[in-house]
């Protein structure tokens, strides 16, 4: 028999895969429970725009078809909603697809790649693939710690990821950290500013204090790019689309690497119609924001450490070992994402849903921690 692992690509022997939060139907079937709830994986409890669902159903006649490669229509909606023009824009298979085209367009094995101890598990994912150095800067009270990243920068660096918010810590950076750190980084650094949860945190009802549209920075910083997605505020997960925002040199190298048609068809005519469903959107921010406040009075009852968010999740910290906490409300139909992976097992990542929801999974904690 071959040792596959021998013939794999370089990076491959350290690539360890993404942990997806549990299914709900995977639950059912293992626990044979039913009514359960899912706070795991940072999705929007209101589900999608009524005009996206409504995009879709207009176009399952066109299913044979091959989807506009160049997604035009999503790209002219996103350049007057940004102000930008198309070709700095580039569309994703969500957002993941374009922080994994950024690493194989920017990095190689000679190559380090720097971003922040609990920072998105994709970071060091698409990283490992490429074979490139991974150099991870220890967190500062759990968000990053600019100073010791800029310290970091070498000859061999050639990308930065920064997740602002971060996930799953819900820390921010604020515009002129942000913007101080970027200024000080020598041009041949590309700086991807992961903007996820963008529309919570912009929020005036977050308090996020000084958070950064960084996309306005574009004409300033050649060597930035932000990306974002319409799987989280947008509710639509399922369909796979994100984009980036970037000097059209770099979309330029991106759109080489990318698969032809990496955005389907429901996907680009769902995003499109749902950027036009500004009151959708703000009603599932205002609720996520109502959410916060309703789960961290919660921890506060139970006497729980927690850090504070600006994104539609939040990390408590439950004291113990997280993980047996996170088995027992399993139990309790409640599933929400130990975050051990993170280097934080103390702690459980916890989706803001519907205020039933919350209340429940508020409950549940309750009882599996007396
Ligand atoms: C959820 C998330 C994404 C988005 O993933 P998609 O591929 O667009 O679904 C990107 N970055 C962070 C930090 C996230 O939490």
């Amino acid at each position: 028999m071959n040792n596959y692992l021998e013939l794999a690509a370089p990076g491959l022997k350290g690539l360890q895969p993404y942990q997806p939060g549990k299914p709900i139907e995977e639950l059912e079937r293992e626990y044979g429970i039913s009514n359960i709830i899912k706070l795991a994986s940072n999705e929007n409890p209101l589900g999608p725009s009524l005009l996206a669902l409504e995009a879709i159903k207009q176009e399952l006649d066109e299913l044979a078809r091959y989807p506009d490669g160049n997604g035009f229509a999503l790209k002219q909606a996103l350049s007057q909603k940004l102000g930008v023009e198309k070709s700095h824009i580039t569309l994703g298979n969500g957002s993941n697809d374009i922080l994994e085209l950024i690493a194989r367009a920017f990095a190689t094995a000679d190559n380090d790649v720097i971003f922040s101890q609990h920072a998105f598990a994709v970071y060091p994912i698409v990283t490992q693939a490429v074979n490139a150095r991974a150099v991870v800067i220890p967190a500062k009270d759990w968000g990053h710690d600019l100073e010791a990243m800029a310290q970091a920068v070498t000859d061999r660096t050639r990308l930065v990821f920064i997740a602002n918010p971060n996930n799953p810590t819900g820390t921010y950076l604020t515009a002129d950290k942000l913007k101080g750190f970027i200024a000080g980084l020598p041009r041949h650094v590309i700086v991807v500013v992961d903007e996820a949860y963008f529309e919570y945190a912009h929020d005036p009802r977050m308090q996020a204090d000084g958070y950064p549209d960084v996309t306005q920075w574009l004409g300033e910083f050649p060597n930035l790019i932000v990306t974002r997605t319409f799987s989280k505020a947008y509710g639509l997960a399922a369909l796979r689309v994100g984009y980036s925002v970037s000097d059209p040199g770099i979309a330029d190298l991106l759109n080489r690497v990318r698969q032809p048609f990496n955005v389907n068809h429901l996907a680009i005519v769902a995003a499109t119609a749902a950027l036009n469903d500004s009151q959708h959107l703000d009603k599932g921010i205002h609720l996520n924001a109502v959410g916060m406040q309703q789960l961290v009075e919660g921890f506060d009852t139970l006497g729980l450490d927690f850090i504070p968010s600006v994104g539609n999740f939040v990390c408590v910290d439950v004291g113990k070992a997280a993980a047996t906490v996170y088995d027992a409300l399993l139990h309790e139909g409640v599933i929400v994402r130990p975050v051990a992976n993170y280097q934080m097992p103390q702690h459980l990542r916890v989706t803001i849903g519907l205020p039933q929801e919350n209340e429940r999974f508020l409950q549940a904690l309750r009882k599996v921690l007396a």
